[in-house]
């Protein structure tokens, strides 16, 4: 069977167990689309996931602004589909999703009729599922557009920026971390387009400093900054990370942020990744003011709980702070994690007080 059709999966002894798409060249070689062998797969069922996924979202986030297919959790496999508004950023990841595209594109026309989808197939994983990565405009002008998140404006490029151009998945965390800032100097490392530093400015922190090594990423958050009216409290510094945190040491913040990259994109780079957690957490804990917050998270869907409080843990001997672990939490609700699936609740993040 060529990589992408549609089979029904049968346990060893002959009973159907669903309708899956297949991928020989996959570790992943089937993933199930439903457990009726004799479902058609046609934009109405992809149209009913739609749906259902869009209802959900629509009472958890309230606005138009979020992820509304995470995978498997909502029953779509190798797809992510993150909604501004009128405009859908579609990543489709596996060979099985690549050959119902075009249905995909037809259910997202009649459950949503966005102005704009684009189709920003670049996820190394493509290759993994012999897929070219690519992004294609499928429908209406890519580029720049506002998006609304806890209250606050923001810019996202839907073409060129990093992933889909937002990262939802930090929402509820940036809620909870500007609910902290307020009067504090802010230090937002790996900040991206401001979600958290813009957020805590606005809920009134004294001062906020946004470190990334992106210009384009530093320069929507500038634009969020002032359509916000703090771009007199935000600042910003292209730096590599690492070196800002050096160069940083005997400075004091009252929040200090550290939102990194996946450190660990394969099993093979588990131990040294890991290591990347302690250090970042070594440099990052004596910029803390005493009594005041630090908020660090993780991506790599490899490090699990256990590990980050660990690497973390350490992070905070070697800089020779201590303090409490206020909050354990992950991704924002519109990131739901399939039960079967429990590796794919990727995102850990930890607040402490330090002291
Ligand atoms: N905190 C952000 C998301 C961070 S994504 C938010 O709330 O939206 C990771 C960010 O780290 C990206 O913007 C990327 O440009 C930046 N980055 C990656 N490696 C970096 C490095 N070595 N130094 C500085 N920034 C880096």
């Amino acid at each position: 069977m060529p990589p992408g059709s549609l089979a029904i999966l049968r346990a060893p002894a002959g009973e159907a167990l669903g309708l899956v798409t297949f991928n020989p060249h996959s570790l992943i070689a089937a993933r199930l689309l439903t457990s009726n062998p004799e479902a058609t797969v046609d934009a109405l069922f992809l149209g009913r996931r739609l749906a259902q996924a869009a209802s959900l979202r629509d009472r958890l986030v309230g606005v138009p602004f979020y992820r509304l297919i995470h995978a498997e959790a909502d029953g779509l496999p190798g797809v992510i589909v993150d909604r501004f508004g009128d405009a859908l950023v579609v990543q489709v990841n596996t060979a099985g999703m690549e050959q119902l595209t075009p249905v995909l594109l037809e259910a997202l026309e009649a459950e949503l009729s966005p102005k704009t989808i684009v189709l920003k197939n670049d996820a190394p994983v493509r290759e993994l599922e012999g897929l070219k990565r690519e992004t294609v405009v499928a429908k209406g002008e890519a580029g720049p557009v506002e998006l609304i998140e806890n209250g606050a404006r923001f810019v996202a490029d839907l073409s060129s920026g990093q992933k889909t151009g937002w990262f939802y998945d930090q929402r509820d965390n940036r809620r909870f971390m500007a609910g902290l800032a307020k009067d504090a100097r802010v230090l937002d490392v790996f900040s991206y387009s401001g979600g958290f530093g813009v957020l805590a400015a606005r809920q009134g922190a004294k001062s906020v400093v946004c470190v990334d090594r992106s210009q384009p990423a530093l320069d929507a958050a500038r634009e969020a900054a002032s359509l916000n009216g703090v771009d007199r409290i935000v600042s910003f510094e292209k730096s590599e990370a690492f070196d800002a945190l050096e160069k940083s040491a005997g400075q004091r913040f009252d929040v200090v942020i550290c939102d990194p990259p996946a450190f660990v994109k394969s099993r093979k780079d588990l131990k040294t990744g890991a290591q990347g957690y302690r250090k970042l957490v070594r440099l990052a804990a004596p910029l803390v003011e005493k009594g005041g917050f630090f908020f660090v998270a993780s991506c790599s869907h490899l490090v699990d709980v256990p590990l980050f409080a660990e690497q973390v843990r350490r992070g905070l001997r070697d800089a020779g702070r201590s303090g409490r672990i206020l909050l354990s939490s992950g991704a924002a609700l519109d990131h739901p994690v399939h039960p079967g699936l429990p590796e794919t609740a990727y995102l850990k993040a930890m607040t402490l007080q330090l002291d």
